[in-house]
């Protein structure tokens, strides 16, 4: 029988080599009817009597990235709409039966009596590794950049085909449940140590060895199908096992403050599963798979991590009237904290750049944080030297404006400070090329009075990076009223090269991401200036999924750089744009008391000189709360919405201001930009999922209490009045509802 994406040959010996290779597809996914032939394969190879043994590769460089998350989306819609015609019973069996499927095959594969090996030659995630932990051995070729892993976790799910009963049937179960918390993919070699591969062999290799171990008479039953199985890590009800499950919730509470259903899921299948026989246990899990994928936190997770993040990483912003641009070499001007970064990351790409200072020394200095960051990659064996040297090589420091003039962009990074933006500006255009564009990595100046600086406005765009450059995702791109085609297209294509996550806004005070999070950081003083303990006000906003808390967050920002931005809005606009007791608060810490933050190891919190012990909360920082209130009288639940509410109500504002075109991006930007918890799906999805309504109601409850930042925008308030979504209301055809 012929298969569309599987190739079968079967050798002299009955070895039957499966080779997965969608055509058309530069990975294999399993996606409907790659999940319908593997089932078939496996009955057809169980059946045959000619065959022997099976084999199981990728014609691909990845083996499989794991299941097409697009198709789980549409499972999900089915049982919606089967929820509407046929009633809970019929749409939750679908999904039961569909979650099951996969499963089934996998099982097959372990109980029909025939050796299975996965020959894992590249990446093998999710799904794609749940089949290679059904085969009954695993090899790997030697490719340093191979992952395994199940990483379904992130986006709202767990490995519903089998993942979360065969890994800690095959490791102890703690350091299981900690991979599969944590989503974690790791290289061959260790995977190998931990016991989930069996071989790692050269390249070439690797089906030779695959079929040695089956003519070597590998057996064909897995080790939990044998009578004396014994799990790595103690049964659920054993010494062991009591010393893990008890810590583990606490664990799973700790990390996720019970936030994401996915991640209570993994630990109930586990604590079940394992007092089950297999089959049992794989039931089990297609129960919970099934539970935990109509959730709305699954629904939420995977529209704004998965689908809207691919789209936006495929340019869907992107202008489609002008041809790919490729940067090859570009300046960065101004290497300091944010240049230098940004070169690094540029030059690890494969771009030329020149780094601009004022002076040599600046220059170097600008450069030798490129020559650390190889030094640190090195010395952990996470780049070769050749590969850090040629990074290196590809990075110029100089002062000469001269340098711009081969280059395909430019990014202005110098001080935060009008006039001498200007003055860089006037240097820099004479040597511009033609078709070169010129960014800004401003954060607060507006970029339509920084084109006014510009020659040709149209060449002029904000591309925005978040600290530290490295790990943070997100590129927020401002285009200016007078921002043309040519420059937002080559801004898109160059942050797609650096390989981060680009959002497209319009321009306005704080563009969107500070202006979103900024309210957070003030609901914090706002709180503390209430009277709320300092450890509740961080907490709370950890347990309504932010990874830090307000004042942490400000440390790490600097206290004394907010009291600038405060005291340049009250300069633009007027003294009634600023909280003057926030203003009074950060004068007092910075000015009085000289907390600015991390950067000088006293700020909400105090540090520890480096190496030695954790950061505190400041204990005299009760002294500057007007009153203190008893915390056995706080709502909790209300301080949670509070940090959400408020930044939720400022993302619709965006829309509402024409800053935001697109949830999309809202929803993403505010995941990678700044941290937003992932289980909502991100500002706007927040508001969505909620239901419009009962938002809207919840923001006039809390502006009757707290004040105009939580008055909803018109916009909000007719939404709600017509039960419409931002999705139903704002997206392109392409994206999908709530
Ligand atoms: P920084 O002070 O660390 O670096 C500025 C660099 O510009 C210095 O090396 C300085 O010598 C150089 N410089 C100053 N005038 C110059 C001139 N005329 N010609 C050439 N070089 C000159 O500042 P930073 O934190 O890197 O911030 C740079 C820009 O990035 C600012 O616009 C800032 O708002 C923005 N930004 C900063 C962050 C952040 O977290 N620090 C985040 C996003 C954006």
């Amino acid at each position: 029988m012929a298969y569309k994406n599987f190739r079968i040959e079967t050798d002299v010996d009955g070895i039957a080599l499966v080779t997965w290779d969608i055509p058309g597809k530069s990975m294999n996914v399993i996606d409907e009817t790659s999940g319908a032939e593997l089932g078939l394969i496996i009955e057809q190879l169980t059946s045959d009597v000619a065959v022997k043994g099976v084999v199981v590769t990728s014609g691909k460089d990845a083996f499989c990235a794991g299941a097409d998350l697009t198709m789980l989306e549409a499972m999900n819609r089915t049982h919606a709409q089967m929820l509407n015609l046929q009633g809970e019973e019929a749409a939750n069996k679908y999904l039961f039966n569909e979650a099951r499927k996969l499963s089934q095959s996998f099982r097959n594969i372990e109980v029909g009596g025939k050796p299975w090996v996965a020959a894992i030659n590249g990446t093998a995630l999710g799904g794609g590794f749940e089949l290679a932990l059904a085969c009954h051995h695993r090899i790997a070729s030697d490719n340093a950049k191979t992952r395994v892993g199940l990483p379904e976790v992130k986006i709202g799910i767990f490995p519903g085909a089998g993942g979360t009963q065969r890994l800690p049937r095959l490791m102890p179960t703690m350091d299981a449940v900690q991979m599969l918390f944590k989503g974690e993919a790791i290289d061959v070699k260790k995977a190998q140590a931990r016991g989930i591969i069996g071989e790692v062999v050269p390249a070439g290799d690797l089906i030779l060895k695959a079929k040695d171990w089956i003519k070597a008479g590998g057996k064909a039953v897995a080790p939990w199908d044998q009578k004396d199985f014994k799990l790595p890590g103690g049964a659920v009800y054993s010494k062991a096992g009591l010393q893990f499950f008890q810590p583990a919730t606490a664990m799973l509470r700790r990390e996720t403050y019970d936030n994401y259903p996915g991640a209570r899921a993994i630990l109930q299948c586990v604590y079940e599963g394992l007092q089950l026989p297999m089959d049992t246990a794989l039931r089990v899990e297609s129960r919970y798979f099934s539970k935990i994928l109509r959730s709305k936190e699954a629904a939420a997770m995977i529209r704004s991590l998965f689908i809207s993040m691919q789209d936006l990483n495929k340019g869907a912003r992107r202008p489609t009237n002008v041809p790919p641009a490729n940067v090859r070499k570009m300046a960065i001007i101004g290497a300091g904290f944010m240049g230098a970064s940004v070169g690094f990351v540029s030059a690890q790409a494969g771009i030329d750049v020149v780094l601009i200072d004022r002076d040599q020394d600046a220059a170097d200095k600008g450069k030798g944080h490129s020559k650390a960051n190889v030094d640190a990659a090195v010395s952990k064996g996470r780049m070769t030297q050749a590969e850090g040297d040629a990074i290196l090589s590809r990075i110029t420091a100089t002062t000469d404006y001269n340098a711009i003039s081969d280059c395909d962009l430019v990014i202005e990074a110098v001080f935060e400070d009008r006039m001498v933006k200007a003055e860089t500006y006037a240097k820099a255009q004479p040597f511009l090329k033609k078709g070169a564009i010129f960014a800004t990595n401003t954060s607060t100046l507006p970029i339509n009075s920084l084109a006014e600086e510009f020659k040709d406005p149209s060449k002029f765009i904000g591309v925005h990076f978040f600290s530290p450059v490295d790990k943070m995702m997100l590129s927020e791109i401002i285009v200016s009223e007078k921002t043309g085609d040519v420059a937002l297209a080559t801004a898109l294509d160059y942050v797609r090269q650096i390989k981060k996550t680009p959002i497209v806004v319009n321009d306005s005070r704080g563009f969107y991401a500070n202006r979103c999070v900024m309210l957070f950081l003030f609901e914090g003083y706002e709180m503390l200036l209430e009277g709320v303990p300092p450890a509740m006000i961080e907490n709370v906003a950890k347990m309504a999924g932010m990874p830090v808390g307000p004042l942490s967050l400000n440390d790490e920002t600097a206290l004394d750089l907010g009291l600038k931005i405060l005291r340049a809005t009250e300069a633009d606009i007027g003294t009634q744009a600023i909280n003057q007791d926030h203003k009074k608060l950060l004068v007092e810490m910075v000015e009085k008391r000289g907390r600015l933050g991390r950067k000088n190891g006293r700020g909400f919190y105090d540090y520890p000189e480096k190496g030695k012990g954790q950061k505190k909360l400041w204990p005299e920082l009760t002294v500057l709360q007007p009153k203190l209130l008893d915390p056995d009288t706080i709502d909790v639940e209300e301080l949670k919405q509070r940090f959400l509410v408020v930044q939720a109500v400022e993302a619709a504002r965006t829309v509402e201001d024409g800053v935001i075109t697109d949830p999309r991006e809202a929803d993403v930007g505010s995941i990678l930009g700044f941290g937003f918890p992932p289980f909502t799906g991100g500002t706007l999805s927040y508001i969505d999922f909620m239901g419009t309504k009962k938002f809207v109601e919840l923001c006039l409850k809390l502006e009757k209490k707290y004040g105009s930042r939580f008055t909803p925008p018109k916009l909000l308030i007719e939404m709600a009045a017509k039960g419409e979504t931002f999705y139903g209301r704002f997206t392109s055809k392409k994206a999908i509802a709530a």
